[in-house]
């Protein structure tokens, strides 16, 4: 049995909202363990929802449908349900009792339109609607062959999830769903690329359960872990030998798993050994401190930090000196050093990290492109390194300044696991 879900409704064709209700659904899918391989948009209309069951009920055996149950013209799911296992709709005297009620309760007469809300096609069953006045179905239409289950729920998201936890759940755990659970953990990697990674644990993606799958997003790599079983107990059980594994391969690679940020895990460390950062910032305008700070309890560790972005400033409050800003430009290795050695010394931090770099799109030259980077760390013993990054020009400001920002927190990690 797998299910596939029918997200009805213009609307999501023209891109005008966003189809959170196949999210939520696929979510909740997911963790009930019920397999779904497709899901489907179609228009208002009730010839290509017709064309839709036609592909869905040759290929998946529970149908969930979410759109279309209002009282308005345009609304016509249910009728076009109906009509395509060609079932007659009857009147729910329940439903009508129902929304009579609602809209008495809010002194409103109850109009012919709504009427229609109450029709379901003979042999269904209502799936009530607490909070709205359409109600959904659960119709489990007879067949030749394995037996079609057919669920609806109106668009409006908060009402379809209500039914979906009041009445859906409790429904198709009835149909013996839900006694596994899907449980997943993300491992996260900085300072290697996908394929790179996927190389090294090419020989992973093959198993089943769990089964490990590969995601790409800006500055990081994520591995997906996720396994079916009982309990929750089970699928740790499953998961972590596979995840000690690819943490071996990846070594340092490896930064944190699931909601462990580069940020939080850096601060970890830093709380951990009782040390203090302090952040000499320029073409980053002051991004990583605020990053920094989004860790709540930061100031365990983070004292504060200068916006050097003038050469001014990083002479008078850096300590930066004027001949080496002269000579080899802001954009420099001895500038970066010294700018991560000053904001040190000014703080009386355990380490100084500093940035300085051409953001983009503008002040580039064949010498010092755009997206050319150094970064300083002033660490505990008193030494300073820098490491230059070259960004290239094709990404644009926004993201040159936040791959920085990653990429200093990635070095200061680094640094601090070497010492
Ligand atoms: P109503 O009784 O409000 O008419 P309905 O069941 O007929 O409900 P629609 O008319 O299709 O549902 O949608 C109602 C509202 O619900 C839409 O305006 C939209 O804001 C929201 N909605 C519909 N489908 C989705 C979806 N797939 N994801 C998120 N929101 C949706
Ligand atoms: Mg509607």
């Amino acid at each position: 049995m797998t299910a596939e879900i029918i997200c009805i409704g213009t609307e999501l064709l023209l891109g005008d909202i966003l189809n959170t209700n196949c999210h939520y659904l696929a979510q909740e899918l997911a963790a009930l363990g019920i397999p779904h391989y497709y899901q489907t948009v179609v228009g208002d209309n009730v010839a290509r929802i017709h064309q839709v069951l036609d592909i869905a009920m040759k290929r998946s055996s529970i149908l969930i449908f979410t759109g279309g149950l209002g009282p308005t013209p345009d609304d016509l799911t249910t009728k076009a349900i109906a009509d395509f296992f060609q079932t007659p709709l009857e009147e729910s005297p329940e439903v009508i009792d129902d929304i009579a009620q609602k809209f008495a309760k809010i002194g409103r007469k109850m109009v012919a339109n709504n009427r229609k809300q109450a029709l379901i096609p003979v042999g269904a069953n209502i799936l009530p609607n607490p909070t709205g006045t359409a109600p959904g179905m659960i119709w489990q239409v007879p067949s030749n062959s394995e037996p079609i289950t057919i669920l609806t729920f109106p668009g409006v998201p908060s009402e379809m999830h209500r039914m979906w936890q009041d009445t859906a759940i409790p429904f198709l755990k009835s149909l013996g769903w839900g006694q596994d659970i899907i449980y997943s953990k993300m491992l996260r990697f900085r300072g290697i690329g996908e394929s790179t990674l996927a190389e090294k644990v090419n020989h992973l993606f093959d198993l089943t359960n769990p089964t490990v799958a590969p995601y790409a997003s800006q500055g990081e790599v994520r591995l997906r872990l996720s396994a079916k079983a009982t309990s929750e107990t089970e699928a740790i059980a499953l998961i972590e030998p596979i995840a000690q594994e690819i943490q071996e391969i990846a070594g340092l690679d490896y930064f944190g798993a699931d909601d462990e940020s580069l940020t939080s895990v850096v601060g970890n460390l830093l709380r951990d050994r009782q040390e203090t950062l302090a952040v000499a910032e320029s073409c980053t305008g002051g991004g990583l401190g605020a990053m920094l700070t989004e860790n709540p309890g930061s100031s365990d560790y983070f004292l504060g930090g200068v916006i050097a972005y003038a050469n001014e400033v990083k002479q008078s409050l850096l300590q930066v000196k004027s001949e080496d800003l002269a000579q080899f430009g802001a954009v420099s290795h001895p500038v970066a050093q010294q700018m991560a050695i000053g904001v040190k010394k000014a703080l009386d931090t355990s380490w100084g990290i500093s940035i300085t770099g051409i953001a983009g799109p503008g002040g580039g030259t064949a010498e010092k492109p755009v997206g050319l980077i150094y970064i300083g760390l002033a660490n505990p013993e008193g030494t300073v390194d820098s490491v230059e990054y070259r960004l290239g020009d094709t990404r644009g400001r926004t993201l040159n300044r936040h791959l920085t920002i990653g990429n200093a927190l990635d070095l200061l990690r680094r640094k601090i696991l070497n010492n």
